[in-house]
């Protein structure tokens, strides 16, 4: 039996891509086994996927293969579902397999956190992955097919977007720029479609600038949006929604963009979680597991100030080259780092040629935020695809 250290990377998100990508470029030959394990042969960017949900870009370009990213000569690429993590014998249960592991690194990435709201998990849908937003632009675009068959209906022609959270206010602009369109191909009166903005906080976008939340409000106010902000959605049914203090808003289409979690699998293996996410320790492993690394949604790390960081792709990113980096001392028996999030600021699209960001320092509004949004997908592409990945995919974004 070879004793060549096993390490074992579950998920191709952002950690687990540039964990792989960081691995297969500083490990020397033979110096480690390393595997990849992803449920789908491609990568997808999560980051982009509101677009295609609302139907104003297509699910190609949100995503890219595998095997166009990673070198497989230096990475083992395993298409599978992982069903079952067992630490106590250093084991991953796929689907169709077992596989073992010295290193572990999860970066299973995040799921719909529903926080027990009845109805929820069986009525909405979620802005996920590549297969959950066909489903969404589908389901949109049937519906006003729909209403042309049963014109009392107008539930069909009203949607609800559950959290004005980043996820919920950068698809309710796609989705505003998106209705008027669909409404002129099925000739319904556009005056009868309904687009709900629904914040149980006293803010869209909670910690957010103010100034330019505001912004963002106004854009998306003269785009269609209405906003109840400051009004829980208590219940989701299959007639829309009961918000406040028992309203009910009939709607044919709930999306809910109301938070994340990690994955379950995590809790199941017996690792300590909160919401899904392991308080990794500074070198990003589970404490009691030295040889687990956790990356990305399923992490959490604290800012100075004791606060949480938010689950972004930006510090799946950094903690991806943190992972690898202490993936390969702790092969070489060197110290590892500490990881330390550099944060580069936020960017929020708001549909066509409209976003507002803080980034160096700045405020941004409007088309050069909206220009600093491409850049930095068209940053990304680069990172893990180099300039072939920009030319093909970045004309897209
Ligand atoms: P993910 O990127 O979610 O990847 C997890 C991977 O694991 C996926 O490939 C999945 O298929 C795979 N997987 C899951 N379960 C299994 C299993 N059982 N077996 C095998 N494979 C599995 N963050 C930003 O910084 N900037 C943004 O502009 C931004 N925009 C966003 C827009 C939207 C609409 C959404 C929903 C999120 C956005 N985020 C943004 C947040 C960001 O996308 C996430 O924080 C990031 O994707 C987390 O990366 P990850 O590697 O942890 O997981
Ligand atoms: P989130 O947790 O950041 O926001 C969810 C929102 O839903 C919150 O404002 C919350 O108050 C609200 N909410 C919760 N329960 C509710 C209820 N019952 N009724 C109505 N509203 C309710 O989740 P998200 O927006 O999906 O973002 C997840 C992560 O992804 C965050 O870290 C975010 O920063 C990141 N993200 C970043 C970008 C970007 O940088 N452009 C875009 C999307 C997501």
């Amino acid at each position: 039996m070879s004793n060549i250290p096993k390490i074992v990377i579950l998920g191709a998100g952002y950690g687990g891509v540039l964990t792989a990508l960081r691995l297969q470029k500083e490990l020397n030959y033979n110096e480690a086994d390393v595997t990849l394990v992803n449920k789908h042969d491609y990568h997808y960017f999560t980051t982009h996927l509101h677009m295609p949900a609302a139907g104003t870009d297509k699910t190609e370009n949100a995503r890219v293969s595998i095997s166009k990213l990673i070198d497989e000569f230096k990475i083992d690429f395993v298409k599978s579902t992982v069903v079952q993590i067992r630490t106590q014998d250093k084991k991953v249960i796929l689907e169709d397999g077992t596989l073992s592991y010295d290193y572990l690194v999860i970066g299973l990435g995040g799921e719909p956190e529903t926080f027990g709201i009845p109805g929820m998990l069986e009525h909405a849908m979620n802005i996920r992955s590549i297969n959950s937003v066909r489903l969404i632009r589908e389901h949109i675009e049937y519906q006003f097919a729909r209403y042309k068959r049963e014109p009392h209906r107008t539930d069909y022609l009203t949607f609800v977007v559950g959290g004005a959270g980043f996820t919920g206010i950068e698809f309710v602009g796609e989705l505003a720029d998106r209705l008027p369109e669909l409404a002129k191909q099925n000739d319904v009166d556009p005056a009868l479609v309904k687009l709900y903005n629904i914040e149980a906080a006293p803010s869209a976008l909670p910690g957010f600038d103010p100034e330019l939340v505001e912004y963002a409000m106004q854009v998306l106010t003269r785009k269609g949006v209405t906003f109840r902000i400051g009004t829980a959605i208590k219940e989701c049914t299959a007639d829309g929604v009961i918000v406040g203090e028992g309203e009910e808003i009939k709607a044919a289409t709930v999306i809910w963009a109301a938070g994340v979690r990690g994955n379950r699998l995590i809790e199941e293996a017996g690792i300590e979680t909160m919401r899904g996410r392991v308080k990794v320790d500074d070198s990003l492993r589970v404490p009691g597991n030295d040889n687990i690394y956790v990356v990305g949604d399923n992490s959490l790390m604290f800012n100075a100030e004791g606060r949480p960081f938010p689950p972004t792709a930006q510090i799946a990113m950094q903690q991806g080259v943190t992972c690898a980096h202490n993936l390969v001392a702790s092969i070489r028996n060197q110290p590892l780092k500490k990881f330390e999030f550099k944060n580069k600021g936020t960017v929020a699209s708001l549909g066509k040629g409209e976003a507002v960001g803080l980034a160096f320092g700045k405020k941004y509004k409007g088309g050069v935020a909206a220009l600093l949004k491409k850049a930095i997908d068209i940053r990304y592409l680069y990172i893990i695809g180099g300039i072939p990945l920009v030319v093909r995919k970045g004309k897209f974004l």
